[in-house]
């Protein structure tokens, strides 16, 4: 009897097995969407931090 879990992305029935290198996922693509989603979540942090563009010297001369 085979053990089967739902692919967190499509819900689709995925073996848990050596044949499903992804699961809990059915394929490749919804981990990396599941993975895309959970660096979403973490990235949401409020651009409080001021930007320091000072830092970053361009070659170009932009002179008046
Ligand atoms: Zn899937």
């Amino acid at each position: 009897m085979k053990t089967t879990v739902k692919c967190p992305s499509c819900q689709k029935l995925v073996t848990w097995g050596p044949e499903s290198p992804f699961r809990p996922f059915c394929c490749e693509r919804c981990k990396l969407i599941d993975l895309g989603e959970w660096a979403a979540e973490s990235h949401r942090i409020p651009d409080t931090s001021p930007r320091e563009d000072e830092d970053i010297r361009q070659p170009s001369e932009e002179t008046d």
